[in-house]
C-alpha cells in the first residue's frame, strides 16, 4: 500500500514533497545560535570542503548581524544558500561539530546558514560588487555550481564573464538533479537572481558548446575559458530490455520530475535500479508520486551501498522496499516494461558472484535505471592538449584547477567525477583565482 497519494495539482505535490529542513524563524535561529560553544579550533570549518567560518557566521547571527553572517558565509561559498540546504551536513559540518562527542545534538548549521543567506536574498541587501575593470573576458561552459562560482569570484575581480549554458536556466543539477524535497524550484533561482544581479555576469542560455569551431571562437575571444560542463545523461546498462517504454534514466526521471511537478507521470509498479544517492531520490520521488509499490535493486548488500544511510532511510520512510544481493539480468516485457528479471548473489572469496539457479522477476510497469552518469567525453575530446584520466575526468592542477590545457580550467563534477554541490562551488572559487593569477602573469 502507498505511503502517499498520487498529487494531483501543485498544493498536493509541495504536501508530499515538502522541504525536509524548513527555512528557521527569528527564535529559533536566536536559540540555536546561543548553543554554539565557538570552539577555537572548529572542526564544522575543518569538515566544510569550502571553509565557512561556521562559529563567525553563527557568533553575527547571534549578535543580531545577519547580514554579516551572510557575508562571512559567500565570501567562501557562493552557493551558499543552496549548500545550507541540500549538502549533507550530517556527514560534513553537523556530523563534525563537538556536541557529538557528548551525545547532544550537533548545531543544525545548515539550517542557520540558510537563515542568514535566505535573509539578505529577500532583503536584495546587495552585499558584492563588480571588480575594478580588467578589461579582460573569460567564457564559461555551464552554468551550474561550478561555473556560476566561477563567475562570481571573476566578477569580483574585475572580468568580464559570458557563460555559454545548454540549458534555460542556472544552476545545473541543482534545480535539474537535487531532489524537490530537498530544495525548491523557487528558492534555487531566488539565489541565482540574487548572484547574478550583484555581480552582473552573462548568462547566454539555450547554448550548448559542442563543435570545435565553436571552442575556437572561444579561444579566440578570451583570455581563458571555464569547463563546468559536469556529467552527461544516465550511461547505459548494456542490457537486453533496456529500450522499451517505461525505462527511464534516473537523472532525466528527476529532471522532468522537478519540472513537471504534479504533472508527472508515476506508474503503479516501480524498479528502480542501483544503490547511489541517485537511486534513493529517484525511489522516494516515486514513492512520493504516489507508485503504489517502489523496489530499490542493489546486486550487493545493503552496507555496500554508495548511498548515504541517512538517504536510504528517507527512502524507506517514503514506502520503498530495498532488494539487495539481486542483479539485473534483462528487463522483460513486449513494447513495454513488464519486469526485471534478477539472479540473486552472494560474495565468494570477496568477488560478487550470482547463484545459480536463483533467478526470479519482480513484475513492474516502469524502470528507473541509477547507475551513473555517463562522462563528457565527446566534447572535451575536441579541446587540444586537455588530459583525462582513465576515468574521463579533466586532469587538473589542484592548486588553480588549471588543465594541461594552459588556457582551460576546469571544476566541479567535469573533474571529481560526480560529488556534491558544495565541491563545484570550490573549485569554480579556487579556478577563478587561478586563472587570475595566470592571466596577470602572462
Ligand atoms: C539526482 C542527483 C541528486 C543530487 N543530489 C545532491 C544533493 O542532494 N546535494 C548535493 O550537494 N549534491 C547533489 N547532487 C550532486 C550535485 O548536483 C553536483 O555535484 C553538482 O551539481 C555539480 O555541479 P557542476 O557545476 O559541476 O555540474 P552541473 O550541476 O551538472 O552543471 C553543469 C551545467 O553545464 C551545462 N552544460 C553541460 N554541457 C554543456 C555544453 N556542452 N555547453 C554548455 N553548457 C553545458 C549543463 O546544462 C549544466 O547546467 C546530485 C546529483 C544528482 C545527479
Ligand atoms: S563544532 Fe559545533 S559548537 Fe564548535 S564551533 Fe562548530 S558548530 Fe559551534
Amino acid at each position: 500500500m502507498a505511503e502517499y497519494k498520487r498529487p494531483d495539482n501543485e498544493q498536493e505535490f509541495k504536501e508530499n514533497f515538502k522541504q525536509k529542513k524548513p527555512l528557521m524563524n527569528d527564535t529559533q535561529a536566536h536559540y540555536e545560535s546561543s548553543r554554539c560553544l565557538f570552539c577555537y579550533d572548529a572542526p564544522c570549518m575543518d569538515a566544510c570542503p569550502t571553509g565557512i567560518d561556521v562559529p563567525l557566521f553563527i557568533k553575527q547571527i547571534q549578535t543580531g548581524n545577519t547580514d554579516g553572517a551572510a557575508k562571512t558565509i559567500y565570501d567562501s561559498n557562493w552557493m551558499g544558500n543552496a549548500c545550507g540546504t541540500i549538502c549533507p551536513t550530517g556527514v560534513l559540518c553537523e556530523g563534525a561539530c563537538v556536541y557529538n562527542h557528548q551525545d547532544v545534538a550537533p548545531l543544525l548549521i545548515g539550517r542557520l546558514q540558510n537563515y542568514a543567506t535566505m535573509s539578505v536574498i529577500e532583503s536584495g541587501k546587495q552585499l558584492y560588487y563588480p571588480g575594478e575593470d580588467t578589461g579582460k573576458k573569460v567564457a564559461i561552459i555551464g552554468a551550474g555550481p561550478a561555473g556560476i562560482s566561477c563567475a562570481c569570484e571573476l566578477r569580483t575581480l574585475g572580468y568580464t564573464v559570458d557563460i555559454y549554458e545548454a540549458k534555460s536556466q542556472p544552476s545545473g543539477l541543482t534545480v535539474h538533479g537535487v531532489a524537490p524535497y530537498k530544495i525548491s524550484n523557487e528558492e534555487v533561482m531566488a539565489e541565482m537572481d540574487y548572484l547574478q544581479n550583484q555581480l552582473g555576469y552573462n548568462i547566454i542560455y539555450n547554448h550548448p558548446i559542442s563543435t570545435k569551431e565553436e571552442l575556437t571562437k572561444l579561444e579566440t575571444g578570451y583570455s581563458a575559458i571555464f569547463i563546468g560542463v559536469g556529467l552527461g545523461i544516465t550511461a547505459p546498462l548494456n542490457m537486453t530490455g533496456e529500450n522499451l517504454k517505461g525505462v527511464h534514466g534516473a537523472v532525466e526521471f528527476i529532471e522532468e520530475l522537478r519540472m513537471k511537478h504534479s504533472e508527472m507521470k508515476i506508474a503503479q509498479r516501480v524498479v528502480v535500479i542501483g544503490g547511489g544517492n541517485t537511486a534513493m531520490d529517484a525511489a522516494s520521488g516515486s514513492a512520493r508520486l504516489g507508485a503504489e509499490e517502489v523496489t530499490l535493486a542493489y546486486r550487493r548488500g545493503k552496507e555496500s551501498m554508495g548511498a548515504y544511510d541517512f538517504e536510504y532511510d528517507l527512502a524507506v520512510s517514503a514506502g520503498v522496499k530495498g532488494l539487495f544481493n539481486a542483479s539485473p539480468l534483462e528487463i522483460v516485457g513486449g513494447e513495454s516494461v513488464e519486469g526485471v528479471r534478477f539472479v540473486k548473489t552472494e560474495l565468494v572469496n570477496g568477488k560478487l558472484t550470482n547463484i545459480d539457479g536463483s533467478e526470479f522477476t519482480v513484475p513492474c510497469d516502469m524502470v528507473i535505471k541509477a547507475t551513473g552518469q555517463a562522462k563528457q567525453g565527446s566534447l572535451l575530446s575536441l579541446i587540444d592538449k586537455l588530459t583525462l584520466d582513465e576515468k574521463t575526468r579533466i586532469v587538473v592542477n589542484a592548486d588553480t584547477n588549471q588543465t594541461t590545457n594552459p588556457m582551460y580550467f576546469a571544476g566541479g563534477d567535469a573533474i571529481n567525477g560526480g560529488a556534491e554541490v558544495v565541491n563545484g562551488a570550490y573549485d569554480g572559487k579556487l579556478a577563478a583565482n587561478g586563472i587570475h593569477q595566470w592571466i596577470t602573469q602572462n
